[in-house]
């Protein structure tokens, strides 16, 4: 059996202001309900006016995502009854969302990015006892939704995705994505097929926020669902919750389809037509991204693929990187010098300035290693060497000293022998 799994991404943009009115979006800490104003309080009569920025960043995700931007693109109501959603309604969008048809690699594999919209996020529950209380700072907050096609077949490549995404975010800065906070949400939805096509069911599961979860959640799924599946019989659609006190999934709902939603066009928000120079102009505004980023990293400064990987994990520390090594060029420092002394040391990079670094690394030259060349020197000795080795294997202690010896031989700069040792011991 395949596991089919497919993943909805709820994004809080970091705009000053709320989606349709000028309140202050940002709502973690503050005092409840001092955020709001008749349209995010859904009152009657009140008028939406869309925050523009909160568009444009929406478009350049979809950018950064390989989606095409159609020129016409509408709201809709999204209408269904809960209390965190006074209106009675979610202005979403439906049928014609500012993004469709992305793709992005994972771990080698094409994922399908069916679309990415904009939205409101709902206000907030909160229970306590036997009461639930509503703050409605968080109702109206710019809620970006992407969604991928049911293109996943394991837990680890959701895991890969999940993070790609949250560091494409980070990259273009429209989103802290701090899952502690809920400004990124995840719904899995999961199903195994039997035949090779698509399954007729789906079981979407909530409350997912952390990685961790997000993996035990589908593992769980799939093996629940396997069980069913082998009595003959079809898992119900639904929508599970994930309780981690209990380490499983628990029903919540029968999941709605589209058609429950009653979608229809937003009569009080005009479609938003873009022109190509717009798009093309928001495209430009797009940093260069990870993937891009790790490879000019590997071909211009002749990184290892592992060494521009960490390095570029985050914008900020990349460009350090970055800077630190263009100086370092100048003071006869190899980038990979400066990469080794930014990820060995871990160097904070508040703290030390990059002229600061280079200065440090030339006041320690001698002890500052390359480990590349070194494993590549250790290799050869091992090699070289491989009665020795079996000795030292066979409790000839004394052996080590000798292997020391031929690398540091080898190796010409001064370098710490017990350094040699411990990579030795890694090694054999
Ligand atoms: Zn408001
Ligand atoms: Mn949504």
């Amino acid at each position: 059996m395949k596991p089919v799994i497919g993943l909805e991404v709820h994004v809080e943009l970091k705009t000053k202001s709320k989606m349709f009115c000028g309140c202050k979006a940002e709502y973690f800490g503050e005092k409840p309900n001092t955020h709001t104003c008749p349209v995010c309080l859904g009152l009657p009569g009140a008028l939406p006016v869309p925050n523009k920025k909160a568009i444009e960043w929406c478009v350049m995700l979809g950018l950064a995502l390989d989606c095409e931007i159609p020129l016409f693109s509408k709201f809709d109501r999204k209408n269904y009854f809960y209390p965190d959603l006074p209106k009675g309604y979610q202005t979403s969008q439906y049928d014609q969302p500012f993004c469709v048809d992305g793709s992005i690699e994972v771990n080698s594999k094409k994922i399908g990015i069916t679309r990415v919209h904009m939205e409101e996020d709902t206000a907030k529950l909160i229970h306590e006892g036997n009461e639930s209380l509503i703050d409605f700072n968080r109702s109206g907050v710019p809620l970006v939704e992407i969604v991928t096609g049911p293109d996943f077949e394991t837990a680890e490549d959701v895991k890969a995705y999940l993070k790609k995404l949250q560091q494409i975010v980070r990259y273009i800065d429209i989103s802290d994505v701090d899952m502690e906070k809920g400004q990124m949400r995840l719904e899995p939805n999961i199903s195994l097929s039997s035949d090779g096509k698509l399954p007729k069911y789906k079981v979407e599961v909530k409350n997912i926020n952390s990685f961790n979860f997000v993996d035990k959640a589908i593992n769980f799924e799939l093996k629940r669902q396997e069980k069913i599946l082998k009595e003959g019989k079809l898992p119900t659609q639904e929508t599970r919750g994930w309780d981690e006190k209990k380490q499983q999934t628990i029903s919540q709902r029968n999941k709605e389809e589209a058609s429950d939603y009653r979608y229809f066009p937003e009569p009080d928000i005009p479609p938003i037509r873009f022109t190509e120079s717009q798009i093309s102009n928001l495209r430009s505004q797009i940093p260069e991204l990870p993937d891009d980023k790790l490879h000019r990293f590997i071909k211009k400064f002749g990184l290892t693929e592992y060494d521009s990987e960490i390095l570029t994990r985050e914008k900020t520390i990349a460009d350090y990187f970055e800077q630190a090594a263009k100086l370092g060029i100048e003071h006869n420092l190899s980038p990979q010098q400066i990469a080794n002394y930014i990820i060995n040391k871990k160097i904070n990079i508040d703290e030390i300035l990059p002229a600061a670094l280079v200065k440090a690394i030339l006041s320690t030259k001698t002890v500052v290693v390359d480990d590349s060349k070194l494993d590549q020197i250790i290799e050869k000795v091992i090699g070289e060497n491989q009665k020795a080795v079996k000795d030292y294997k066979n409790g000839k202690e004394v052996v080590m000293m000798f292997l020391v010896g031929q690398v540091m031989k080898e190796f010409k700069e001064k370098i710490d022998a017990n350094l040699v040792k411990e990579k030795i011991k890694e090694k054999i």
